[in-house]
């Protein structure tokens, strides 16, 4: 039985932060405005883990008005996503993950990205995919008003069960 889920967030630059993404240290200024560490990548991903599972949201486990998750690592939010699917005794087939970014440049990054999502997942880095794109100055992304991250995650399970079934 596969199961599948999807992720989307987007945060809006915050110049006097640190930008990380993907678990990754990206540079020390020019990062994202957020409650936590704001790594829209790790939000996305944790997203589409929670959906995959039939669990909920990010929102619903860390809320962002909670002064507990303020400046969080967001790295927390995706090892509770995996612990519920362990739960469920299913495993990641494959993370597929789109950056969609004006600026700054990440390419030279996807490799570290890659490594680091693979490492809190307990995955080979051949599951975890990471890719950059921009919007060709489109949009508030195209303007460099801030940074979108997707996320599309494949599970694999013996019953397909939710653990969370007949609780929602
Ligand atoms: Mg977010």
């Amino acid at each position: 039985m596969i199961r599948v889920g999807q992720g989307i967030d987007v945060h809006a630059f915050e110049e006097s932060r640190p930008l990380i993404l993907g678990g990754v240290r990206i540079a020390d200024s020019g990062g994202l405005a957020g409650h936590s560490d704001a790594d829209a990548v790790l939000h996305a991903i944790t997203d589409a883990l929670l959906g995959a599972a039939g669990a909920g949201d990010i929102g619903h486990y860390f809320p962002s008005d909670d002064p507990k998750w303020k400046g969080a690592d967001s790295s927390r939010f995706v090892r509770e996503a995996k612990r519920i699917i362990d739960e469920m005794d299913a495993d990641i087939a494959n993370i597929d993950v789109t950056i969609i970014a004006q600026k700054p440049k990440l390419a030279a990054h996807v490799a570290a990205m890659r490594a680091r999502i693979a490492a809190l997942l307990d995955l080979s880095p051949g599951r975890v995919n990471v890719k950059a794109t921009t919007t060709d100055h489109l949009g508030f992304v195209g303007r460099g008003e801030g940074i979108c991250a997707m996320a599309i995650v494949a599970l694999t399970t013996d019953t397909g069960a939710s653990p969370v079934e007949g609780a929602l």
